[in-house]
């Protein structure tokens, strides 16, 4: 008998681990079918799958208990393992780092482990990571998948621009991470993270732009349920893309880019300058944007945006748009302009409806998914 070579058997793994990413529970035959290969020989890998701890069987026992009726032959149905914890996801955030360990399973809610205040040195920061690292429950990760805010070479495991967040910049974070883990690290950006948490969490599986509003802004087009990756490192920077009559200094360097209209912190900013209160938070323009009649700082911004975002789904034909972060926290007014603003730009609204829908961030699971995908069955995802 000829064996099967490695490199099949490993994209037929990644076929069926991506089956279960998508549908969450299914039977060794829908999985066998929708990766297209025989039982016996997804049955051999399903084995060795489970027998590696990286998907386990549902019994009858835990599903009556969940209170789900059994259908079929439930003690053949399977899922992502749910223990142990074999991934550490971390989030180097402009204002927190946060650390969980995570098993197979995908984590249904955003919760971390543990977290810390991201302090402004490289020193201070390796001092709390390895304090806080050591809390964790996870002996021996398969690897730690790293979400950064800024440009990075996810190839090359390289942070070259961190405009919000300088110092990681001449920071060998792959070094630093693989020192206190013992284990092979990952860099991803975060938008990327955040536009993997979104695939296959719906049944609606058009392509869509990402939008997350936070520290900063970025974006990301899906595409064939994969985030859209270029010949060069340069993706998601949606922020960074310079507004006409805007004069403020960004921390890329440029002049005018949109995330110094509407990220938390210009936000805070635009609010100061308008009624002269040097001590205006975010919170305030919340408060300020539940009035009917928004401040044309914060209009302005949003319409901004609008132009950036509709931009893209002119030239890439999508008509659908995620929204996330802190656009929901401004309120039903300042959403709604920006809903409308979007479908008044783009082209697609000529013909039918360009769909807008805000979600919650969940950068833990798309963390996960980065790291089935890079480190648990590290083959050519999704034939790109
Ligand atoms: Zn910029």
């Amino acid at each position: 008998m000829r064996a099967v070579p490695k490199s099949l058997r490993l994209t037929n793994q990644a076929r069926l681990v991506e089956q279960l990413l998508r549908r969450g529970i299914a039977t060794r035959a829908e999985l066998a079918k929708a990766g297209g290969m025989s039982q016996p020989t997804a049955g051999k890998i399903i084995d060795e799958l489970s027998s590696a701890g990286v998907v386990e069987e549902l019994s009858a026992v835990s599903e009556v208990s969940r209170g789900r009726p059994s259908v079929g032959r439930p003690g053949k149905q399977l899922r992502l393992a749910q223990s142990p914890a074999r991934l550490v996801v971390v989030e180097l955030g402009v204002e927190r780092t946060r650390l969980s360990a995570v098993p197979a399973a995908l984590p249904e809610d955003e919760r971390w482990d543990v977290e810390f205040r991201t302090p402004g040195s490289e020193a201070t920061w390796r001092q709390r990571l390895r304090q806080h690292a050591a809390s964790l429950s996870i002996r021996r990760p398969w690897g730690v998948m790293v979400s950064v805010p800024g440009l990075v070479d996810e190839k090359a495991g390289k942070i070259l621009l961190c405009p919000n967040l300088h110092w990681c910049e001449r920071v060998d974070m792959v070094a630093t991470f693989s020192d206190v883990f013992r284990a092979p690290v990952h860099l991803i950006q975060e938008i990327r993270a955040l536009a993997l948490a979104e695939v296959g969490t719906r049944s609606n599986t058009s392509d869509f732009l990402l939008v997350d509003f936070g520290e900063g802004v970025g974006g990301s087009v899906v595409v064939g349920q994969r985030p859209y990756e270029g010949n060069v490192p340069s993706t998601g920077e949606i922020g960074h893309t310079p507004i006409a009559g805007n004069t403020r200094q960004c921390g890329c360097g440029n002049i005018g880019c949109l995330e110094t209209l509407i990220a938390e912190p210009w936000l805070a900013l635009s609010l100061a300058e308008t009624t002269g209160q040097p001590n205006a938070t975010f919170a305030d323009v919340c408060r300020l944007a539940l009035t009917a009649e928004l401040p044309r700082f914060l209009t302005d911004a949003l319409d901004a945006a609008a132009a950036c975002i509709a931009g893209i789904l002119n030239v890439c034909g999508i008509k659908r748009v995620v929204l996330s972060g802190h656009i929901r926290d401004l309120g039903p007014h300042a959403t709604d302009h920006l809903i409308a603003s979007i479908r008044r730009s783009a082209m697609w609204s000529r013909f039918d409806t360009v769909e807008v829908e805000l979600v919650h961030r969940r950068r833990a699971r798309g963390l996960t998914i980065a790291g089935i995908q890079r480190v648990i069955m590290p083959t050519d995802w999704g034939g790109r």
